[in-house]
């Protein structure tokens, strides 16, 4: 275990989110829901220096595991996250998030007049056009969605 990664504490049983891109801790907050409000323990470093991407985000949650849709939005703001899943203070899981070259169903396109946004029942389709910051193409409309466009669908 690094300097770094000794900030925060240790957790017993829970999930460590580790590489998020930095300054997005919050946004991950958001995905999942936690306001502070649902007495899970949660531990957060912003900036913390990173050998590999300079600086980085850590997010610790107690006690909470991750659905896949949830790290199917995660993926979109934090592409070099990994995700810790620890038992009894030890890693018995560790995944690392890939963004992939299509997405399908998430997020929705920035442009009203798609027809995905219709009410057709057409699901979106994007091709990820770069991971960071995040730029997709519609498949439909051809249109960029932004990071900022995603940000603002949580
Ligand atoms: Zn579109």
């Amino acid at each position: 275990m690094s300097e770094q990664e000794l900030r925060i504490r240790k957790i017993r049983n829970g999930t460590v989110i580790d590489h998020i891109t930095a300054g997005n801790a919050l946004n991950v907050m958001k995905i999942l829901g936690i306001t502070g409000k649902e007495g899970l323990v949660v531990s957060v470093a912003i900036n913390v220096p990173s050998s590999k991407y300079g600086r980085k985000d850590i997010l610790k949650i107690e006690e909470r595991e991750l659905k896949q849709e949830e790290v199917n939005k995660i993926i979109l703001i934090a592409p070099n996250a990994t995700i810790n899943i620890i038992k009894d203070y030890q890693v018995i899981d560790k995944k690392r998030l890939k963004l992939p070259a299509e997405l399908k169903g998430f997020p929705k396109c920035v442009n009203p007049n798609c027809i995905t946004n219709s009410g057709e029942p057409v699901e979106t389709e994007f091709y990820v056009v770069q991971s960071e910051p995040l730029r997709l193409r519609c498949k439909y409309c051809q249109r960029i969605t932004s990071q900022d466009d995603v940000f603002k669908q949580f």
